[in-house]
């Protein structure tokens, strides 16, 4: 549907509101041109030039091309922690890779914006994942999808597993279901179902390579809430899975580990994506080494960013989405509300760092017949998982080289920041030496820290999301988004930013009045 709204006549932002709710549907048409008399142009900033940031501000300019954006990025770059580089005819990723296209808001957006040419699909024919038991890879069962095992024999064949530990795998099926509302840590949750044994050989790393932790503490309802309606929907994991695997998202899914072929990432790279966001804003929208400070809301009900860094001013706007790590929402919003600030620093993030190696593919003796590997913490290894970046995905890496990437931190490393670039490379050369079977030394390094990146969500983290954003709704024209509240992925942080946009837009007719936004 085109929506065309011309306001020529000295219409008021009043009938903003009117405008802004249609055509929410993402289609290429999803038009809605406001005009507005000169000098009554709302003016939102959106603080933090991350994926969150970036999608919040081009659904903005998409709903309202009229409204006046301010993109503040506190760093020299877009993107936040996704950037990409290319060194030696190696294309490297500095913090994700890929995302997944289930949730499907990430692909929406490059739909609309004409990236979904430059996605690629993983390579197919080795899409399984492997474990690390006793030093060696071995390939996780075909149909186990994080928790779920969706087919029966390569479970009971599997030498990932004892005996004594399959038994009690397939007992899962007879476990009663937890009726009890209270939130359940992932651990507790995985080990009432299939037993220690499947939690530390598998779950475990599976869920620990994703957020960087040990998964002891963290929240099954904030996690991944599928798992609680799979056991209330069906009354077993397995029989969820066994059923599931009928259905066509299911048989898509097939692989082990993750489900692969969901997966996509840019041809050239994440900065790829994030400069093509960035290319649909005005000029003059985006203004990097702009360190947003202290907000304040003043008595007519405008913000005031103060600037920090080499700026030093402050700029007024309507509205505010603030899309930054909550650490950072923290400290700019400690004045405005010292509960919700609070509240924000409750959210505790962990660090890791990502070494990339490339090497001859002489040099390795493994297969490499897979996308990767996670190690569990029963292994009492310094890695949490390799992944082999140019088998995943094409163009990763020269002719006759391979691109392996080393995640590191969790229980083992918990702050890899802390360590030198040699350190770091001599910790990963030496867990990759010893699970690849690999000769000499790596032809490319290179580092990256990632301090306090990784949101944790915490047993009550629902509950203090609930709060935050109950206090933060009190605050009219203020927003949160990013992968602190609903989801780490790249999807959820897009879908988060874009919300928050829209929910600007519907609040913006009562926060503007003509005479505040000359
Ligand atoms: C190592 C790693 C691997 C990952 N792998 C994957 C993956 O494969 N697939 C996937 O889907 N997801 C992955 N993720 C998760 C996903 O990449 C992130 O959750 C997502 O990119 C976060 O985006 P964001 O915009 O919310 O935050 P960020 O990227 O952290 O961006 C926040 C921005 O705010 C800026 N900022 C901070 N303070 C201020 C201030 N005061 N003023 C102005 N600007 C400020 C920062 O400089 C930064 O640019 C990974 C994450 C990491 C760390």
């Amino acid at each position: 549907m085109l929506v065309r709204r011309h306001h020529d006549e000295p219409t008021r932002l009043g009938k903003f509101k009117e405008i802004v709710p249609i055509g929410l549907n993402n289609t290429s048409e999803d038009v809605i041109d406001v005009r507005v008399p000169s000098g009554l142009r709302p003016r939102v900033a959106i603080i933090g030039g991350g994926i969150t940031g970036l999608a919040a501000a081009h659904r903005l300019v998409e709903l309202a091309p009229t409204v006046d954006i301010q993109l503040l990025e506190a760093g020299h770059r877009l993107g936040g922690v996704l950037e990409s580089v290319r060194q030696d005819s190696f294309l490297l990723e500095c913090g994700a890779d890929n995302f997944i296209t289930v949730t499907p808001e990430a692909t929406d957006l490059c739909r609309r914006i004409g990236f979904d040419d430059q996605l690629t699909r993983t390579n197919t024919g080795l899409r399984q994942a492997m474990v690390v038991r006793k030093g060696k890879l071995h390939r996780i069962p075909d149909g186990f999808i994080v928790m779920a095992p969706s087919k029966v024999w390569p479970m009971m064949t599997t030498p990932l597993l004892s005996p004594l530990g399959k038994l009690r795998l397939a007992w899962e099926y007879f476990v009663p279901t937890q009726t009890d509302a209270a939130d359940e840590s992932l651990a507790a949750f995985a080990i009432r179902r299939f037993g220690r044994e499947v939690y530390e050989r598998l779950i475990q790393p599976l869920v620990g390579g994703i957020y960087a932790s040990n998964p002891d503490q963290l929240s099954l309802q904030a996690t991944l809430p599928r798992f609680i309606e799979m056991e209330r929907e069906h009354g077993s994991l397995i029989r969820g899975a066994l059923r599931g695997r009928a259905s066509q998202k299911q048989r898509q899914a097939s692989g082990s580990g993750a489900p692969y072929s969901l997966f996509v990432a840019p041809r050239d790279g994440m900065s790829s994506l994030v400069e093509a966001i960035a290319s649909r804003l005005p000029n003059g929208a985006v203004q990097c080494n702009s360190p947003v400070e202290d907000l304040t809301r003043n008595p007519e009900g405008r913000w005031s960013l103060s600037l920090g860094g080499d700026r030093r001013e402050s700029i007024d706007v309507d509205a505010v989405i603030v899309a930054t790590p909550a650490h950072r929402a923290a400290k700019i919003l400690a004045t405005v509300d010292h509960g919700l600030s609070t509240r924000l620093s409750n959210i505790p993030y962990s660090s890791s760092a990502i070494v990339s190696l490339g090497y001859e593919r002489s040099q390795i003796a493994h297969a490499l017949d897979g996308f990767g590997f996670v190690v569990p913490i029963a292994e009492g290894r310094r890695i949490l998982s390799g992944s082999f970046s140019s088998i995943k995905y094409p163009g990763r890496a020269p002719a006759g080289f391979v691109l392996i990437r080393a995640f590191v931190g969790g229980p083992a490393v918990p702050n890899p920041s802390q360590l030198s670039d040699q350190e770091l490379v001599a910790l990963a050369t030496e867990e990759l030496d010893a699970l690849l079977g690999i000769q000499g030394q790596p032809t490319l390094q290179h580092i990256v820290r990632h301090a306090a990146a990784m949101p944790q969500y915490l047993l009550g983290h629902c509950d203090n999301v609930r709060e935050i954003e109950s206090r933060a709704s009190q605050l009219p024209g203020l927003e949160l988004a990013g992968n602190a509240y609903h989801g780490i992925g790249i999807p959820n942080c897009i879908q988060g930013g874009e919300q928050a946009a829209k929910r600007v837009l519907t609040t913006l007719d009562a926060l503007t009045s003509p005479a505040l936004t000359q």
